[in-house]
């Protein structure tokens, strides 16, 4: 328990107040570069165009029209039966100028859906046979459910709760976008989307890193209850412990001097951090490979200011 409380009192400090997921993700992919070499936080101004690199983002920008056939369409179905509390992505008007700004960013060779609705069961999932990504209201009120045992304060409580919908969310989307492209995989693609996910988090938001702590937390948790039951070798999910390592891995790797708590409170293993030091880039150029020929402005500068240094997972 030590540990979590770790990660939530990491997770929670510097958060800001009244940030619900979807406004966070609004400026979320206000740059979803991914942070790898030639994606890093220039801005136009430091750049001194050539006409060679004007032809070439040029011919990225046609490239890239050419292949942008497709949308994010936001399907908001109301819950049928509102349930008191349960507040995040509550609201289609944020929502629907998240998925506005994700088209903005991001080709897609077809219209992929986003659907927020009631379901049978906790899930989230992207199905690549309708082309559709669902979160159920029921996955967000098991976050609830999970984090509301150490957070008793409702307003952390959301924020923690935000912070593994957020994670879950750019999950689902990183199926989407290795169906869309046929992006190839090596291992298995629950773990490269985990990824993705956190990568995108860590490296685009204000508040991300908390964020994808929170995300770190939910599998630890998840971890936490399923102690005792037969665990799940085969499945093509790593185990909830595993995933959990593997986020703040990430997350300690991309800024080790700010989360060196973490390994000196045993959070996560010396023999593990060093190479967590190394993973960090190398899994941040390879996504940043895979995804550059379809994120729309990626000719390698990007047009925001650097994202402040305080700058989330899923199922
Ligand atoms: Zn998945």
């Amino acid at each position: 328990m030590r540990k979590f409380e770790n990660l939530v009192r990491a997770a929670l400090v510097g958060w800001a107040r009244n940030s619900d997921f979807p406004s966070m993700a609004v400026f979320l992919i206000l740059s979803l570069c991914l942070a790898a070499a030639g994606c890093q936080r220039k801005t136009i101004r430091d750049e001194k165009p050539t006409d060679q690199t004007n032809q070439s983002r040029q011919s990225n920008q046609d490239t890239q029209r050419a292949l942008d056939k497709g949308d994010l369409k936001l399907l908001y179905q109301p819950r049928k039966i509102p349930k008191a509390g349960s507040t995040v992505a509550s609201n289609p008007q944020v929502l629907n100028q998240v998925v506005a700004n994700l088209n903005e960013k991001i080709a897609l060779p077809w219209d992929v859906t986003i659907s927020f609705q009631d379901c049978d069961q906790p899930d989230a999932h992207y199905d690549p046979e309708t082309r559709s990504i669902t979160i159920c209201y029921q996955l967000i009120d098991e976050y609830y459910d999970l984090f509301t045992h150490k957070i008793k304060d409702k307003a952390k409580l959301d924020d923690a709760v935000r912070g593994a919908v957020a994670s879950t969310f750019f999950h689902e989307l990183g199926h989407g976008l290795v169906d869309a492209w046929k992006l190839p995989v090596t291992g298995k693609e629950e773990d490269a989307v985990d990824q993705l996910s956190t990568l995108v988090l860590i490296n685009n938001t204000n508040n991300g890193e908390q964020l994808a702590l929170n995300g770190a937390a939910a599998f630890q948790l998840y971890a936490d209850l399923e102690r005792g039951t037969t665990k799940i070798f085969w499945d093509e999910h790593s185990l909830d412990e595993q995933r959990f390592y593997d986020t703040i891995c990430l997350i300690y790797g991309h800024a080790p001097d700010k989360y060196s708590y973490l390994v000196k409170d045993g959070t996560l293993p010396e023999e593990r951090a060093d190479i967590c030091r190394e993973d960090y880039p190398r899994v941040a150029k390879a996504w940043h490979q895979l995804l550059s020929p379809y994120l729309k402005h990626s000719a390698g500068v990007e047009t925001v200011s650097p994202a402040p240094q305080n700058a989330p997972n899923t199922r």
